[in-house]
C-alpha cells in the first residue's frame, strides 16, 4: 500500500501532534523506569501477577480512571469519557529463556546501551505495554482523548493462548464492546492489519495390540499411520489461500503411540500445526482433514488447550486461533495513517504480521476492527537480543496519545 501518500492533515490533528511531540520527552524517564521494573519481573504465561500489580500501580499514579484487574487477571485502566471506545492492548507474559548464556546482558537485568533497552520480554511485549500506558496517560494529561474512552489492557496468557484472556474479558466480565482494538506488538512503527491464524489438529488411528512375537495377530497402528502422513502432506498445495496473507500450511510436528516396545501398537496419533486464512473454523478444518484421512482409518480433532490464569480461572478452550485481515479502507487504518502523518510527515506502510496476536480474538472471533502499531522490531522477538529502541519507544507514546483525535475526526466525518 502507498506509504508516501500525502494526506490532508486537519488542523485539530496537527495541533494534537505538536502538543504530544512537545510533551512526550518529559515522560521518558518515568516510562523507562516502569518498563525496567516490569522486565525485572519474570512473568511466564500464567504467572503475570506481579507485573499486573506493578502496571496497576503505574496507572493509578498516572491518573487513570477505574483502575482494576480483570477476573482473568489483566491490568485495566481507563482515560477519557467519549462515545468511541478504544481498547489499547499489549501483553505482560513473555517467552521462556532458552539459553541464558546466549544473552549479551542478563535477561532480567534491564540494561541501556546505545539508545536501546535490553531485557527479557522488551520486544514481546513489555515495551508495547509501556507504550500504551504512557500514550493513554499523555492523551489524558494533554486533554487529547477527544471523542474517545480509552481502556488500556496489560493482557495475560498471550504467549500460550493468544486471545483467550481478551475473550474472557469481553464475554464474561461485562466489558463494553470496543469500537476498535489497537495491538502494541512489534511493528517497528509501521501498521499491521492482520495475520494468518493457527490451530492444532490431532489425527488418531486405531489398530489392535498383540505380542510383538506374533505380529500377525495384531493390527499395527503405526503402519496404518504411514499412508495418513502422506495424505496429510499432499493436502498442503490445496489449502485455502488469501491474497494478502498467503496460503495456509500444515505440518506434522509430533507423533505418539503406546510406550510398549514388545507389543504391536494399538494406536498412533499425529499432531499437526495448521496455519489458517480468515474464515476457516475448527469444523471446516477437521472436515477437510477427515475427508482425506477418514477412508484410511484416521480421525481428526482440534484438541482442547488447558489454560489457567494467575488468578486461578480455568480458561481452557479449543486450540484454535483464527486468522484475520482488516479491510484496507477501514476508517481505523485511515486514523492510524493520519496519526503518523501528523506526527512525522508521512504515513508508514500497512503490512501483515508473520506471528499470531490477540487479534485472533478481537478481529478473528469478535469482528472488532483491529490494527497493530508498536515500537519494537520483529527481528528481536523471542531472541537473546530482546530489546527496544528508546527513541522509537517515545514515538509510540506520541502515536497512542494522538490516535484518539485522528479516530474521532475520521469517525465523525
Ligand atoms: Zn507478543
Amino acid at each position: 500500500m502507498g506509504d508516501q501518500t500525502n494526506l490532508e492533515i486537519p488542523d485539530q490533528l496537527s495541533r494534537a501532534a505538536t502538543l504530544a511531540k512537545d510533551a512526550a520527552p518529559a515522560l521518558a524517564n518515568a516510562q523507562i523506569e516502569y518498563l525496567s521494573d516490569i522486565i525485572r519481573l519474570k512473568t511466564y504465561t500464567g504467572e503475570e501477577g506481579p507485573a499486573v500489580e506493578r502496571t496497576l500501580e503505574e496507572m493509578r499514579s498516572g491518573g487513570f480512571d477505574d483502575v482494576r484487574s480483570a477476573s482473568a487477571g489483566d491490568a485495566l485502566g481507563t482515560v477519557g469519557s467519549g462515545a468511541y471506545h478504544l481498547l489499547y492492548d499489549a501483553h505482560l507474559d513473555h517467552n521462556e529463556i532458552a539459553d541464558e548464556a546466549e544473552w549479551p546482558y542478563p535477561p532480567l537485568e534491564p540494561t541501556v546501551a546505545n539508545g536501546k533497552l535490553f531485557g527479557l520480554g522488551a520486544s514481546d511485549c513489555k515495551a508495547g505495554v509501556a507504550s500504551i500506558v504512557y500514550g493513554a496517560r499523555l492523551a489524558a494529561q494533554l486533554d487529547l482523548t477527544a471523542g474517545c474512552t480509552i481502556t488500556v489492557q496489560g493482557a495475560t496468557l498471550e504467549e500460550d493462548a493468544e486471545g483467550f484472556s481478551m475473550r474472557h474479558l469481553m464475554e464474561s466480565d461485562d466489558f463494553p464492546r470496543p469500537d476498535a482494538v489497537l495491538l502494541a506488538e512489534a511493528t517497528d512503527l509501521t501498521l499491521r492489519r492482520g495475520h494468518r491464524g493457527r490451530c492444532e489438529v490431532r489425527v488418531k488411528v486405531r489398530g489392535k495390540s498383540a505380542h510383538a512375537s506374533t505380529p500377525e495377530l495384531g493390527d499395527n497402528a503405526i503402519l496404518k499411520m504411514r499412508p495418513i502422513l502422506d495424505a496429510l502432506e499432499a493436502m498442503t498445495p490445496g489449502l485455502p489461500t488469501n491474497e494478502a496473507l498467503g496460503s495456509g500450511t500444515q505440518v506434522v510436528t509430533m507423533i505418539e503411540g503406546p510406550r510398549t516396545p514388545n507389543s504391536v501398537p494399538s494406536w498412533c496419533e499425529a499432531t499437526i500445526d495448521r496455519r489458517l486464512t480468515p474464515g476457516e473454523t475448527p469444523e471446516s478444518v477437521t472436515a477437510e482433514i477427515n475427508s482425506v484421512v477418514g477412508s484410511l482409518g484416521g480421525v481428526a480433532v482440534v484438541p482442547n488447550q488447558k489454560v489457567t490464569s494467575w488468578t486461578g480461572l480455568d480458561l481452557s478452550g479449543p486450540a484454535f486461533f483464527p486468522g484475520w485481515l482488516l479491510d484496507a479502507d477501514d476508517p481505523l487504518i485511515e486514523a492510524g495513517r493520519l496519526t503518523c502523518a501528523a506526527l512525522w510527515g508521512h504515513a508508514p506502510p500497512v503490512d501483515i504480521w508473520k506471528f499470531s496476536t490477540n487479534g485472533t480474538y478481537s478481529a478473528g472471533e469478535a469482528d472488532i476492527p483491529t490494527l497493530g502499531f508498536g515500537p519494537m522490531e520483529e527481528q528481536y522477538v523471542h531472541t537473546a537480543l530482546d530489546q527496544v529502541d528508546l527513541a522509537k519507544l517515545l514515538k509510540a507514546v506520541m502515536f497512542y496519545a494522538v490516535l484518539p483525535t485522528a479516530y474521532t475526526l475520521v469517525r465523525s466525518g
